[in-house]
């Protein structure tokens, strides 16, 4: 494998960078031969799978970072830890047609979407080798325009990130008796100076001192651990085409990353003792960070991040555009 085709399997899932023309992507309806076997469908009654018909479609990942077949096997090699790579990695395909992403999706569609991605979540949630399942989208339109696709990888261990932020709300919770999500809905709701939408059910702001210029966090209002539990989808997908139009006008449709940050697999924790006030200290959400054009980064040299749009701006130009 070149370098080339690490690049495209990193961008794409595929080896060969087909994927920005309608002409010969394998995400679009019609080559349903040339992807690995749908693992699930949201289908036209009377198709089959693995043909035309479907509106959302879940292929395994072409080479994915973990099988699913196999133990976990966790060892030792001197002072080194060993585990199997043992897991799941599946695309979601969003749309049967190239170049519609969550903008331009009727209503209905993108709660499609959102249900095909709870179903997946809870089945591998199912496997009690996989403490964790991860949810990602990152959608570029830098190299041309792509089929919109998301990402799901369950694994075998708590990714490093993600333990970090489950444990900052837990000690959060250990002082204060209280979910630190809900306290920021709260103080958000209150103040408005970072809120983007807000329709009743679901809050979308530019968090405090926020790490990248127009970063959008989106959450239900009610206290809730996991995604895959939520039955507000109407609501959901009706907040998250309002931020989205509102990114893609602001920031000169680049793209974006979509990440959701959700509670981890406690059938499996739970016989370990992990997250025992997990149900009460953590709380959904997505964090959304659009592809903006900006002269400087600092990041790498500082090792720490410089956001030039303070969140309160940001929120107010989202506010403010036309949708
Ligand atoms: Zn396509
Ligand atoms: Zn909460």
């Amino acid at each position: 494998m070149d370098s080339k085709e690490v690049r495209n399997i990193l961008e794409t899932g595929l080896p060969q960078n087909t994927f920005s023309t309608p002409e010969s992507c394998p995400y679009c309806e019609g080559r349903e031969g040339e992807t690995p076997p749908e693992i699930h469908a949201v289908r036209y009654p009377g198709t089959v799978p693995n043909s035309r018909g479907w509106r959302v479609r879940v292929v395994p990942h072409y080479q994915p970072v973990l099988q699913i077949q196999g133990e976990i096997n966790n060892r030792g090699l001197n002072c080194y830890d060993l585990m199997n790579g043992i897991g799941a990695h599946e695309i979601l395909i969003e749309h049967p047609e190239h170049a519609k992403d969550i903008p331009d999706y009727p209503h209905g569609h993108l709660v499609d979407v959102l249900t095909t991605m709870q179903s997946r979540i809870a089945d591998l949630k199912n496997d009690l080798r996989f403490r964790y399942v991860l949810a990602y989208k990152n959608y570029d339109l830098s190299h041309g325009i792509p089929h919109a696709f998301s990402q799901i990888i369950a694994t075998p261990i708590t990714p490093g990130q993600v333990k970090d932020e489950l444990i900052n709300a837990r000690q959060h919770y250990q002082i204060k008796e209280r979910c630190i999500f809900c306290d920021i809905i709260r103080y958000e709701l209150r103040s408005q100076d970072r809120v983007v939408a807000d329709n009743g059910l679901f809050i979308a702001f530019s968090p405090f001192a926020s790490q990248y210029p127009f970063e959008i966090w989106l959450l239900p209002q009610q206290h809730e651990l996991f995604f895959e539990r939520n039955a507000q989808l109407d609501a959901l997908a009706d907040i998250l085409q309002q931020v989205l139009r509102r990114i893609k006008r602001v920031s000169g449709d680049r793209g974006y990353t979509m990440v959701l940050h959700n509670g981890p697999n406690i059938k499996v924790s739970q016989r370990r003792g992990y997250w025992k006030t997990i149900k009460m200290d953590f709380h959904w959400h997505l964090e959304i960070i659009p592809k903006i054009a900006w002269p400087l980064k600092y990041e790498p040299i500082l090792g720490f991040a410089v956001n030039p749009v303070p969140s309160e701006m940001a929120a107010q130009i989202l506010r403010e555009s036309e949708v």
